[in-house]
């Protein structure tokens, strides 16, 4: 069923793409990625790249969390009430 703009009655309605967010926030701040980098860190000042595989996995358990708390409310919201914005009158409502 196409949503209608409870403005102007248009159907000419788009579906809001804020869950975006999440999908490039993970690929930023992957666990693979920070160890991958912690390990290269460790190897260009020669120090044994297990420490910097356990440091860059540490760090992003802590961003992780973070991330859980800051993003998670807003996207279980979005989630919950899917945005649509009209492309006839810019008007952004959720059904
Ligand atoms: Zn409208």
């Amino acid at each position: 069923m196409k949503p209608i703009c409870p403005n102007c009655h248009s159907a000419h309605v788009i579906e809001n793409m804020d869950n975006n967010i999440q999908g490039i926030a993970e690929d930023l701040f992957s666990p693979k990625l920070l160890a991958g980098i912690g390990a290269s860190v460790c190897k260009y000042y020669k120090i044994n790249p297990m420490i910097g595989m356990v440091a860059g996995g540490a760090i992003a358990t802590v961003i992780n969390l973070a991330q859980q708390k800051l993003i998670q409310p807003p996207l279980v919201k979005a989630a919950l009430m899917p945005r649509y914005l009209c492309s006839t009158c810019q008007h952004s409502f959720s059904i």
